[in-house]
């Protein structure tokens, strides 16, 4: 192993991981504060830069510490202002990050995992299988890189990054400690300061980890459903046969019920041809959700050429959403963003291999005509 290997990387700890590891060195907790800001507000990657500590203490940093996060192999914006980035983690994986401004609003649509475990029928990550978890540094990393794009930042409310969605590529729960520490960071004033509402989990549904995050944190949730009953769920998100709809709906409502205030749910529902896209099912799903504080998010399907699903029509989409607002529920449809660069939902990884290649010629053209 090179020394390199050795070093602690800080970008991932949030503040109490880094106060502990300047204990552990001797030194003051204090010392977290300002590495933290360093960090994630001015986008330090040296400690050479960090003037307020004494040249001493960056020397000794620099000897057993090190500040790394992912190297940005491809960076591209849509027609729409949607923006991607193509980042190479450790072991040369590489993870997409998209930014997807709206208005006063800017979303940071962030990966979890290289690949996914759970393989729901719709959807290209997990038709690409489980290679590992992303560390909480991989995690914090993308939105750090994000961040740096837009420096000098100020605080403010036109920053540009004002959410984060845990929707890339990955189930955020099968990699819970690195999730939390990094979302830890999101919302951390030292660091991002993003509002525990503006921060949302994402799960397909991994219900004792649901009640484990009630424990730790308190940011928004997400509930990826597709279906208004058992039957057909099982055969879009292969989880539900080991935590059904039931289940699932009853630990979202005691994750809710321990907040301090009235949140609602966000329930996503992805509209798939001919296969959960009928008025029935819209009716079926607001008679399941009856109980239950939400707004739904209803996602045309994003087609991938490994797939045969299909998008359905606008019309059909808006019958859907119809039925669902006449029975009184906040229902909108997620329109859909950076399609001319892939980066709309679900397409996350794609052909990573061939972007790769792509990505290179980019660069070079970059390099032709900068
Ligand atoms: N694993 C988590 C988070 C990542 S997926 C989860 O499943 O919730 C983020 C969202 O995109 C999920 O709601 C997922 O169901 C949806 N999605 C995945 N593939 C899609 C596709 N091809 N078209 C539309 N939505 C898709
Ligand atoms: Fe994994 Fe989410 Fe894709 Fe399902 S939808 S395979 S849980 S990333």
């Amino acid at each position: 192993m090179t020394a390199a290997a050795e070093k602690t990387n800080l970008l991932g700890m949030p503040k109490a991981k880094l106060e502990a590891f300047f204990e552990s060195l001797g030194e003051k907790r204090f010392r977290a504060t300002q590495v933290l800001q360093w960090i994630h507000q001015r986008g330090a990657d040296d400690f050479d830069q960090m003037t307020n500590m004494s040249k001493a203490l960056r020397e000794k940093l620099n000897e057993v510490a090190e500040i790394r996060g992912p190297e940005v192999v491809y960076d591209e914006m849509s027609n729409d202002g949607t923006r991607k980035w193509v980042m190479r983690m450790d072991n040369g994986n590489n993870v997409e990050t998209v930014l997807i401004p709206d208005g006063e609003r800017g979303t940071l649509c962030v990966s979890s995992q290289i690949g996914c475990s759970l393989d729901c029928t719709f959807c290209s990550t997990g038709k690409r299988g489980f290679n590992r978890n992303l560390t909480a540094a991989e995690v914090i990393g993308q939105v750090w890189v994000a961040r740096k794009a837009f420096m000098p930042f100020e605080p403010g409310p036109d920053r540009p990054i004002t959410n984060v969605v845990m929707m890339g590529m990955g189930e955020p729960l099968l990699n819970f400690d690195n999730v939390v520490d990094a979302m830890n960071l999101m919302m951390e004033d030292l660091a991002y300061g993003i509002s525990k509402r503006r921060v949302t989990l994402s799960t397909s549904g991994v219900v004792p980890a649901i009640d484990r995050l009630a424990e730790v944190t308190d940011v928004s949730l997400a509930i990826s459903l597709h279906a208004p009953n058992d039957e057909l769920r099982n055969k879009l998100v292969p989880l539900n046969k080991k935590y059904p709809i039931a289940e699932l709906l009853a630990a979202t409502k005691r994750y809710f019920a321990r907040l301090p205030e009235k949140r609602k749910a966000t329930i996503e529902y992805t509209v798939i041809e001919g296969m959960n896209d009928q008025p029935e099912h819209a009716r079926e799903l607001a008679e399941l959700l009856r109980d239950l504080p939400c707004k739904i998010n209803l996602i045309p399907f994003n087609p991938f050429p490994e797939s045969d699903f299909r998008r359905p029509s606008m019309n059909a989409t808006r019958r859907f959403q119809a039925v669902l607002n006449e029975a009184g529920y906040v229902a909108t449809i997620r329109t859909t963003r950076g399609d001319d660069i892939d980066a709309a939902c679900g397409q996350l990884v794609g052909k990573v291999e061939d972007r790769t290649r792509r990505s290179q010629r980019y660069i070079q053209v970059q390099q032709v005509n900068p």
